[in-house]
């Protein structure tokens, strides 16, 4: 039953969800949340669900040479990849053998872990920081740009008072109106052009930084639907050539294993 993730009481670093800090015994449950997150987070790439043939690395792999996506087939209890590809270098290569490849995975998701969760949690801050200032001007633009709005909606509607009270003559109020009706579309292309995604992007950023600290771990004892989850996320690809697998990471991850490897080189010089 205990599998070592659950019965793990280590803080765990950056469990916040909505503000709410979760205690180390909700790990599993912070977990399992990590994963909700992730999915609503980022739709790209969604691995897809079999419930028979599931090889962990099912349309994740390509191969270099022709393009191809490496398929598997179980042998004996284990999975088996290969580039089945007509070209004349894909055919007759060595077999993939997917504990191998998992190996790998594992290695680099390591390398991922930062020996200083400080580190860890002042990028994450320092993400935040970054982002408030341009959410914060952006909402001031937005809401700047809705008040005049209105001023012009008000000044239109005066005007057509104007008309109808035989103030204005036709001919002015149809110009004087074509006038607000530019500006006012004006604004509203202004408005339209503000990125209201930052907010959003921050919290795929923050998601992923947490993601990148636990997966090491939550990595050995996830179905193969979660590890792929875990593989798309982290990895950008993974490529099959002269019968071996490289794993690449994304720009993200590979900037968390430079900050790691620049920490772990700090704190061991320091001892
Ligand atoms: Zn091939």
């Amino acid at each position: 039953m205990a599998d070592t993730y659950s019965t793990n009481k280590e803080a765990i670093g950056i469990n916040r969800h909505n503000g709410k800090e979760y205690p180390g015994k909700q790990e599993q449950i912070v977990s399992k949340d990590l994963f909700d997150r992730v999915q609503q987070k980022m739709h790209r790439k969604r691995p897809s669900r079999y419930r028979h043939h599931n090889p962990i690395f099912k349309n994740l792999i390509t191969c270099k040479n022709c393009g191809g996506v490496v398929t598997w087939q179980l042998q004996k209890g284990r999975y088996y990849g290969t580039c089945q590809r007509g070209s004349e270098q894909c055919k007759g290569r060595k077999l993939l053998r997917e504990d191998k490849i998992e190996a790998e995975i594992s290695q680099m998701l390591g390398k991922l872990v930062s020996p200083s969760q400080e580190v860890i949690e002042w990028a994450a801050q320092a993400m935040r920081d970054r982002h408030e200032g341009s959410i914060e001007s952006n909402k001031q633009l937005y809401a700047s740009i809705r008040t005049q709005l209105e001023r012009i909606e008000r000044m239109d509607s005066n005007l057509y008072d104007d008309k109808l009270a035989g103030d204005i003559s036709a001919e002015k109020y149809e110009q004087k109106h074509q006038e607000l009706v530019a500006s006012k579309q004006e604004l509203e292309t202004r408005l339209s052009k503000i990125d209201n995604s930052l907010a959003e992007m921050l919290d795929k950023k923050l998601v992923l930084l947490e993601l990148s600290q636990k997966a090491a771990e939550l990595y050995t004892s996830k179905p193969p639907e979660q590890k792929r989850i875990i593989i798309t996320k982290l990895f950008r690809r993974l490529e099959y050539s002269e019968g071996a697998v490289s794993v690449i990471y994304t720009n993200f991850s590979r900037a968390i294993a430079q900050n790691v490897q620049l920490t772990s080189t700090l704190l061991g010089g320091t001892k």
